[in-house]
């Protein structure tokens, strides 16, 4: 069985995977076991803070773009530095080698 993308309008934002057999159909949320879970932002919202934050753009930028307070959009920065660093912690990887320069700074 498949779980396919679903688009449910008017329950939550509406994102959902469905299972679709001839002896059952399931439903469940594209939030469920994902970082989205709990949160009360729209799934777009969050995908869009996620880009923002790759790509560095300043929190000021963010919030007056998504028209999100402050506080969201720096709870949500630390959020995924806060992943990023876990992450790192749990697989640490060597970078660098003979005759390989890393510079990093901290921005
Ligand atoms: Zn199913």
């Amino acid at each position: 069985m498949a779980l396919k993308p679903f688009y449910n309008k008017g329950k939550g934002d509406g994102f959902h995977w469905i299972c679709r057999t001839a002896d059952h159909t399931c439903k469940r949320s594209i939030r469920k076991d994902t970082w989205m879970e709990g949160s009360h932002l729209p799934s777009m919202t969050i995908i869009r803070l996620n880009y923002e934050w790759i790509r560095r753009v300043p929190a000021q930028g963010v919030l007056d773009d998504l028209g999100l307070a402050k506080q969201t959009v720096m709870d949500w920065f630390f959020f995924c530095q806060k992943v990023c660093f876990l992450d790192l912690m749990r697989n640490p990887q060597v970078i660098g080698g003979p005759d390989v320069l890393v510079e990093f700074s901290l921005v």
